[in-house]
């Protein structure tokens, strides 16, 4: 097919030209002298990233989902209980492994198309007088239904119980582009990985753990041996990893964390909330349909799922997007499964972009007989754009 795929799933993000040609190296040898140069950078960069002075970025070759399992498995024993809030595919499939992995969970069950309530998390953790629970979990962005959380009201939560537990937080689709405060929101344990915001191929899990999780892990029973914390963090004061590392990845990583710093983190997080206000005004106001997210205040900046008309598949919208005009668009998953689909907008992407997959989305629900007005998404969006101040990272 002519011309570029437009790639608009939430992760993997597009790869920007200036991360492709820096991960387009010859091998080299991981436990050379060089080697910890490479390492370092990423290792400094990602400390800056999570926002953390004491806190351990650790970097796996896995995707975000083995992070899941690294925080669960190094830091609670057989039978220990989580508590945590499920609102959507993400949440619920951490949720699983917990059960899958010999956890006890209570499930905080909040419709979809909402999110985490600090409100529910407080009374449970009062409730909780003799501190069973040792873990709190927390999907800060959910991708399936574009639902952001607030993360500091989860902490103030367990502040306001005087509760031990730990801050347990999936971040795999909001690090570096929704704003993430490891130390100011007391976060014990950040999962991420790189194919969304970081605009890296999927391959590495990324994640950060508090000392508090360090030293937690030390007592902790669960077995482990691939994702031990301690190994991980004793290859990383040498600068050397505990097996082999993606060269490829890392150089990758590097240029990725140049770019984010280079256009600065508030500045990335400021780009983020203006395109997601432009694609949500396409949505509302060009197209006349709703959102998933239920309410501004759980408004994602990384992914907009947008409900179809009753009696429209949107699977079918989705492929024939694919087949028809090469634009990649998000499924609905499970509860929502044909109902909506998703629009990512994350990572390295500029106004114009967007309009493209806007443009697509709009020829491909006009051709599967959803009555949207031709090019009333590209109108509110552009519109919706031209009225705000450009973000620095697009010509601000
Ligand atoms: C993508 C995603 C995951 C899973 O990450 P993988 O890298 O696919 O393992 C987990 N949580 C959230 C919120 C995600 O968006």
């Amino acid at each position: 097919m002519a011309g570029r795929n437009f790639l608009f799933v939430p992760g993997p993000s597009n790869v920007p030209d200036r991360i492709q040609r820096a991960m387009l190296v010859a091998m080299q040898d991981h436990r050379s002298a060089a080697f910890p140069e490479l390492s370092r950078a990423c290792l400094t960069g990602l400390q800056r990233l999570f926002r953390t002075e004491n806190g351990v970025p650790m970097i796996f070759p896995s995707s975000g989902t083995g992070c899941w399992e690294a925080a669960l498995t190094n830091c609670l024993s057989p039978g220990d209980r989580v508590l945590a809030a499920r609102f959507g595919q993400f949440s619920h499939l951490w949720i699983d492994m917990c059960q899958r992995l010999g956890f006890e969970v209570e499930i905080l069950e909040e419709e979809w198309g909402t999110g985490a309530s600090a409100e529910r998390y407080l009374t449970a953790l009062r409730a909780d007088r003799e501190h069973r629970i040792k873990a709190v979990l927390v999907c800060q962005n959910e991708t399936a239904t574009g639902v952001t959380s607030d993360v500091a009201a989860i902490r103030a939560a367990l502040d306001d119980a005087r509760h031990p537990a730990l801050l347990f937080v999936d971040s795999v689709s909001a690090l570096a582009s929704i704003d993430f405060r490891m130390d100011a929101w007391g976060v014990d344990v950040c999962v991420s990985g790189s194919q969304k915001g970081l605009m890296l191929p999927a391959g590495l899990g990324i994640t950060c753990v508090s000392v508090r999780a360090l030293e937690a892990a030390k007592s902790a029973r669960s077995r482990r041996c691939y994702f031990d914390y301690a190994d991980m963090a004793q290859a990383a004061r040498t600068g050397y990893f505990p097996y082999t590392p993606s060269i490829p990845l890392l150089c990758g990583l590097r240029e990725s964390l140049a770019m984010l710093f280079e256009e600065g983190l508030e500045h990335v997080f400021a780009r983020h909330q203006y395109l997601a206000a432009g694609v949500r005004a396409a949505v509302r106001e060009g197209w006349g349909l709703e959102l998933c997210a239920r309410d501004p205040k759980w408004y994602s900046d990384t992914v907009t799922a947008v409900m179809l008309p009753p009696g429209v598949d949107g699977a079918r919208v989705i492929a024939h997007a694919f087949r028809r005009y090469n634009l990649a668009l998000g499924a609905g998953l499970s509860k929502v499964a044909g109902k909506l689909f998703r629009i990512g907008h994350l990572g390295d992407l500029n106004e114009l972009m967007l309009l493209g997959a806007i443009a697509g989305a709009e020829m491909a629900m006009r051709d599967a007989g959803v009555q949207v007005r031709p090019g009333s998404g590209v109108a509110a969006a552009s519109e919706c754009w031209r009225a705000l101040p450009a973000p620095a990272g697009l010509g601000g």
